[in-house]
């Protein structure tokens, strides 16, 4: 490793900082001193896993006022959890912190790294960043920003991730000499605002002895990693309801959409629309839409099925009374039939037969 030293290569990147750094709800006002309370460190770090800062900002302050310490969010029930979590994403983060904060209330902080790794949900990433913000431990916080910055300055071939014990272990005296809380805070933000994959070397203050700047090699380093191409779907996404209730699947524990209700959904490749007829429901439809997951594509068409009276649900389904909607956490595709249900539909020329649909749902 014939790295030049991390203290001397990212000095400039301490005053900027002190200069540029953004007023974020989370972060403490003095950077040389522990932060005053990890919990909001613990929660910011988990809610900005895969999410922009602009889109965490008030998510984390109504997560706050709900849960202002690790004791209230372990005593909260899961729904109301998922609820002020809902539309933030990757659902398994509200329910690590949950898990997380029951052992900070039942055993108080870890006292190292290794103990910080062990809380759910916080994987060597993250453990690092809150060791780092939260407690001024010199704990190097690698994510994706922080590889691809280093990855530049220090022009590495390949993969970054692969030097990952290196390059912990160059960063590490930087951190103890500008302040790990400042360090660490200051390399997320060269990467998110600076750094970017189409970087604006112009105003960076490491541009001056960044090899990647210098030799031009910023468009190959570090090399771009090939997505696999999302799974595709097409499905019918059905709000039934009868008797002022709607009729729901009720949260799993487990898969991407854990801890949330939604609204049934039948494969539409096996489920085709014929023309609607005149009939004991009514049937309203808008215009559909392509919801994106990380490894799925779904072609979402939307209904409303309004059925003379309800029917027995089979095992994982509920009726729940319509105005208890607002109150049950939801995904962002299921948000949205909800919300398309206070606005007008129209009756489709086409859509799959009411019957047929229910019928399917006792076979599942
Ligand atoms: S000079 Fe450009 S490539 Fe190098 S660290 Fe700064 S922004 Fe990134």
């Amino acid at each position: 490793m014939s790295w030049p030293a991390s203290v001397d290569l990212l000095a400039p990147l301490a005053p900027w900082f002190d200069r540029v750094r953004r007023d974020l709800p989370w972060r403490a006002t003095d950077l040389d001193a522990p932060h005053p309370d990890p919990y909001a460190v613990l929660v910011s770090e988990l809610m900005l896993q895969q999410t922009q800062v602009a889109t965490v900002v008030p998510y984390f302050t109504r997560w706050l006022d709900e849960f202002p310490d690790p004791r209230t969010l372990a005593e909260a029930d899961d729904d109301s959890v998922h609820k002020v979590w809902e539309g933030l994403g990757y659902y398994r983060r509200a329910r690590f912190l949950k898990a997380a904060a029951g052992y900070v209330a039942a055993e108080g902080w870890p006292g190292d790294l290794e103990g910080l790794a062990g809380l759910p949900g916080l994987g060597p990433y993250t453990a690092a960043a809150v060791g780092a913000i939260a407690f001024q431990w010199p704990t190097p916080a690698l994510d994706g920003n922080a590889f691809r910055v280093l990855a530049r300055l220090l022009v590495i071939e390949g993969d970054p991730r692969a030097r990952a014990m290196d390059l912990r272990t160059w960063l590490a005296p930087a951190l103890e000499s500008h302040g790990p809380s400042r360090m660490t805070q200051a390399l997320m933000e060269l990467g998110a605002t600076v750094c970017i994959p189409s970087p604006t070397c112009g105003v960076c203050p490491l541009s001056n002895r960044c090899g990647a700047y210098l030799e031009s090699r910023i468009g190959d380093i570090p090399p771009v990693v090939k997505r696999t191409r999302p799974k595709a779907s097409q499905l019918w996404l059905v709000s039934f309801e009868a008797e002022g209730h709607v009729l729901l699947q009720t949260p799993t524990a487990r898969g991407l959409l854990a801890g949330l209700w939604c609204w049934p959904t039948f494969d539409a490749a096996t489920h085709h629309p014929q023309p609607t007829a005149p009939g004991p429901h009514s049937i309203t439809g808008w215009p559909g839409w392509i919801q994106v997951y990380t490894h799925r594509r779904e072609a979402v068409s939307p209904l409303h099925i309004h059925l003379k009276s309800r029917f027995i649900p089979a095992d994982g389904l509920r009726w729940a009374p319509r105005e208890n909607l607002v109150d049950l956490p939801l995904g962002r595709r299921d948000q949205r039939l909800r919300d398309l249900l206070g606005t007008p539909g129209q009756t489709p020329l086409e859509a799959p037969d009411p019957v047929t649909l229910i019928r399917s749902l006792s076979e599942r």
